[in-house]
């Protein structure tokens, strides 16, 4: 099983924005591809994704749901698969047990599903997924995509390092599979 991060990681950041329609979520180069060959291996993916702006109320809670349908189908369409998709919609005031770096999301994941935390993997573009994904016993990767150089430049301040650095999801998806082969590993 992988947690990854949404945006910065599958689709384009809108650095300071929110996604609030389906014209603005655009994938980056070889996500698709990625998702297509996790599922091709029998990886399963479920997303992990703070959204603030829907208790900001710069976004609604129906654009949210709107543009993860369409997210879902054409990660479906292209031959790809997600299992789930757990967004926080909370605002960093609200002090929620979901919002990462806090692991809410990855433990509730882990019951709907009956995940062993331990073998999974979490992939992001900011440190925060790297802290979540540490502090619940999974492998992290840290993508250059996203906020990833952004991150990367403040490495002196992290509180965990990611056990990955790589370019972006498809390098990510690569070492998985790799040690999932490896491991002779089921999941
Ligand atoms: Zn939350």
């Amino acid at each position: 099983m992988v947690f990854i991060d949404r945006d910065g990681v599958i689709n384009k950041n809108l650095f300071g924005d929110y996604i609030k329609n389906w014209e603005e979520f655009k994938f980056l180069p070889g996500s698709l591809n990625s998702l297509k060959l996790l599922k091709a291996n029998g990886i399963k993916v479920i997303v992990v994704s703070n959204q603030s702006g829907v208790a900001k109320g710069l976004m609604t809670l129906e654009q949210l749901e709107n543009v993860n349908q369409k997210f879902l189908k054409a990660v479906r369409d292209y031959g790809g698969e997600i299992e789930a998709v757990y967004y926080c919609v909370h605002s960093p005031d609200d002090n929620c047990e979901c919002r990462k770096p806090k692991p809410g999301l990855f433990f509730k994941a882990s019951k709907d599903f009956g995940i062993d935390l331990e073998r999974t993997y979490t992939v992001g573009d900011y440190i925060s997924d790297i802290e979540a994904g540490t502090s619940v016993g999974s492998k992290t990767i840290l993508v250059r995509t996203g906020r990833g150089e952004e991150t990367l430049l403040s490495r002196d301040k992290w509180s965990v390092e990611p056990d990955y650095i790589v370019s972006d999801l498809y390098e990510a998806v690569e070492i998985i599979i790799k040690l999932k082969i490896k491991n002779n590993e089921q999941y």
